[in-house]
Order: structure tokens, then sequence, then C-alpha cells
């Protein structure tokens, strides 16, 4: 039993008891938690600060259950540019889905922190939304285990220099255009989409927001991301539905580039 502080990504909050809340909460030490807030939803509460997709560290008591709870709070970055508007929202929530998804309880993973710091720090400086998430969260799969070898045909060998270009969702491979297999789990993609991806994929976090994906490209990495983490997860986080039906992102088949 102890008493700890800690940087926290606040990823969801869900009402509790009377008054209470349980936080999901992703610590820069200490991985995902779940801890209780006591009395946030009393309108005189010193936690009523604590809010979902916003970057506090708090102070927390370690108890002998599995939920800790959550003491003090000092707000570091609330986004408020990212939460005065629903669709970047969606795409801030995005972020905090695929951590909550992706990490186990208490499995501590720092390097998580500046990707999502940075996403939603670019969503509420109003950069490009779809750019920004997705390069992190590219980057979130990628430091979760997941990271898809599309470098090189893996017939021929060579990086593709022409279109379109086979992606493979199931097995992490690459075709280029001239060796593209009748599979039905590959999806073709223009050569600029890839090279999109690639470029995103080099970049440190100081960088994201570069490569800007607009129009036919930025819907077909959305969905080559959709699939991929169909793919690979086997669940899709709501705000990936959400931003699927309601922003009517993303296109539909297996050669994307028609
Ligand atoms: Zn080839």
């Amino acid at each position: 039993m102890a008493q700890y502080q800690d940087h926290m990504l606040i990823l969801k909050s869900r009402p509790y008891r009377e008054s209470d809340a349980l936080i999901t909460a992703f610590g820069l030490k200490s991985g995902k938690i779940g801890a209780i807030a006591k009395g946030t939803r009393r309108a005189k509460n010193r936690l009523a600060g604590l809010y979902p997709l916003s970057y506090t560290v708090c102070e927390i008591y370690h108890g002998r259950s599995n939920l800790d709870t959550i003491t003090g709070t000092d707000l570091v970055e609330g986004f408020s540019g990212m939460r005065q508007d629903l669709s970047r929202l969606s795409w801030g929530m995005l972020l905090a889905d695929l951590v909550d998804e992706m990490w186990e309880e208490r499995d501590a993973a720092p390097a998580v922190f500046p990707w999502v710091v940075g996403g939603w720090e670019g969503l509420a400086q109003g950069a490009n939304a779809l750019t920004i998430t997705l390069t992190a969260c590219w980057h979130l799969l990628q430091l979760a285990g997941y990271y898809p070898q599309w470098e090189t045909c893996e017939v021929c060998g060579r990086v593709p220099d022409d279109g379109p270009v086979a992606l493979d969702l199931v097995h992490d491979r690459l075709y280029c255009t001239r060796h593209r297999p009748g599979d039905d789990h590959l999806v073709s993609v223009f050569l600029g989409t890839w090279r999109t991806w690639r470029r995103w994929m080099e970049l440190d976090v100081n960088r994201l927001g570069q490569y800007e994906a607009k129009g036919a490209i930025g819907a077909q990495i959305f969905t080559v991301f959709r699939r991929y983490v169909q793919s690979h997860i086997g669940r899709l986080p709501r705000s990936l539905q959400f931003l699927q039906e309601v922003e009517n992102i993303g296109v539909e088949g297996e050669d994307l580039t028609t």
C-alpha cells in the first residue's frame, strides 16, 4: 500500500457509484491503470478537472485492490482545441481507444506517451487530423509489436516504383504491380499511399504531422489501418467505427485505386 505520483494520460472515465468516476489512465511510469476518482461528479470537487483525453499529473493511492484511488490532480494540458470539434474529438478518442486496447494493465511502456501527447497536441492545434492521428496510431501499433514488412516486393525484392502496390493485411507482405497474386486478403493502393505510409514510419515523434495524406491517399491509408487492426486485433475500437460511419472516411473493395 503506497502513495505515488505519475504523469497520466486520461483515456476514459465512466460513472461509478453515486458520485465517483472510474478512470482508465495510462501512466508514464505505471502503464495502464484503473482508478477510482471520488466525488468527481459533484460540482465542487478538487478532482473535478479530471476528464478524458487530458494530460494530468496524478497523486494516486495504491491499496490492496486492483483499483487505485486518485487523490490529487494537476492538469498539464487539456487540449481544448481538440474537444471543441466532434471530428477532432473522435480522432483523439481513437488514440485513447488504441492504447486502451493494445496494452495490459501495469505493462509499463513509456514510449507510448509522446505519441499520444503529440497526437492530441496536433489535433488541438488544428493540424491535419487524419495525418496526425494515423501516423501516431501506426507507431503505437509498432510499439505494441505490430509492424508489417511493407518495404520490398515479396517476389522480386525490389522497392516498388510503380503503382498500384498490393499490401497483404494478414501476412504483412507487399507485392509490386507485376507480382500481385490473386489472394483475397490483399488490398491495392496507389504508389503514393504506400510511400506516404513509409515516410510516416520513418518519422520520430517531433516530426509528427509531416507528409500530409489528403484526399484519396488519406482515405486509402485509413482503410488499410482499419482492415489491419481488424485482421490482427480482431476488434475495431468504437471510435474507429464511428469515424468510418459518421465521418464517412475510407473506401470499400479490394482495389482501393479504382
Ligand atoms: Zn515484384
